[in-house]
């Protein structure tokens, strides 16, 4: 499944394709577009996205 937010960063709307497989995870992901690492946050709901964060990585 692919998904769009916004860099946290750069402000940029960039997509990103999730694991379906995963009810919920943690990971950190590299902007496509600043290549700042972003820490991601998301869970699955019934095949939906319930919950998304895109947060600045602390200590940056
Ligand atoms: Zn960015």
């Amino acid at each position: 499944m692919e998904h769009f937010f916004t860099c946290p960063y750069c402000w940029q709307n960039i997509s990103m394709i999730f694991d379906e497989s995963e009810e919920c995870s943690e990971y950190i992901e590299d902007c496509e577009v600043c290549c700042r690492p972003i820490e991601i946050f998301f869970r699955f709901e019934y095949g939906e996205i319930s919950s998304f964060r895109a947060n600045v990585m602390e200590g940056i």
